[in-house]
């Protein structure tokens, strides 16, 4: 079995002391317990070098970006590269969250091009598929899953694709404390996997992660990592929390 990954997404929260105080205690804690898991920390753009700073010092974590450029140079104002990301040690990056989906409009095409940006520069996508309430409800949410997945992902060639994390987030389950039960997130990580062995093979299917994320917690955590297909979690509001991230850590590696 695969050591699985725990991966926090700190979203738009902190200041630099806060920052700099959850690193650090996040830091003693993983030392301190020692899991067995591929930990990797998603700090706001400007504590990303603080984050791989330490990163390098301690190796106990890697570090990821929320967001990149669609674009590669230029004079977009106010947009991040990959090269630059990857110029101060960044390895991973989020793309395709719903609250960039939802807040800033990005479709499935922009992702695409987010994707080759960050593969181009050395960094793993952790690419963020996933319905909305109505969806579910209305049953169409492997349709959703699909159509994002093939439209983002699937142009990528084996070389690529293979250093591609994908996180299923339902949205109606994040940030509101609603989870998806054990049971709804292995399905829908089953169907993925089979869309992934469709494509590239049972080889890559096997090796990919797939990530659940979506108000997964201390306590919920170990029954959705102790699903076949759940290779991990995307963490958002406890990875505010040292105690709360490194215990989720802790139960990824049992
Ligand atoms: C997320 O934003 O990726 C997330 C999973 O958030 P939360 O854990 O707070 O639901």
């Amino acid at each position: 079995m695969k050591k699985k990954m725990v991966a926090g997404n700190w979203k738009m929260n902190t200041d630099f002391q806060e920052a700099e105080d959850l690193l650090y205690s996040i830091e003693d804690l993983l030392a301190d317990k020692g899991p067995d898991t591929n930990v990797v920390i998603c700090t706001p753009y400007p504590f990303l070098e603080l984050a791989t700073d330490r990163s390098s010092e301690t190796e106990l974590f890697a570090v990821g970006a929320q967001n990149v450029s669609s674009f590669e140079d230029g004079a977009y104002t106010g947009e991040v590269s990959a090269r630059m990301l990857d110029s101060i040690g960044v390895s991973y990056c989020i793309i395709g969250h719903s609250e960039r989906r939802k807040y800033f409009k990005e479709d499935n095409a922009t992702l695409a091009q987010k994707v080759k940006m960050a593969l181009k520069y050395d960094m793993a996508p952790i690419f963020c598929v996933g319905e909305v309430l109505e969806e579910r409800e209305a049953n169409r949410h492997f349709d959703v899953i699909r159509q994002q997945i093939e439209e983002s992902l699937f142009d990528l060639d084996d070389g690529d694709f293979e250093n591609v994390i994908i996180a299923y987030e339902p949205v109606w389950a994040i940030g509101t404390g609603k989870t998806a039960t054990p049971e709804q997130a292995e399905e829908v990580h089953a169907f993925i996997r089979s869309l992934v062995r469709e494509k590239y093979g049972d080889d890559m299917a096997e090796k990919l992660y797939i990530l659940y994320g979506g108000s997964c917690n201390a306590k919920n955590a170990a029954d959705l990592f102790a699903q076949l297909d759940v290779d991990g979690g995307l963490i958002g509001g406890a990875s505010l929390k040292a105690e709360d991230f490194v215990s989720i850590c802790v139960q990824a590696s049992k």
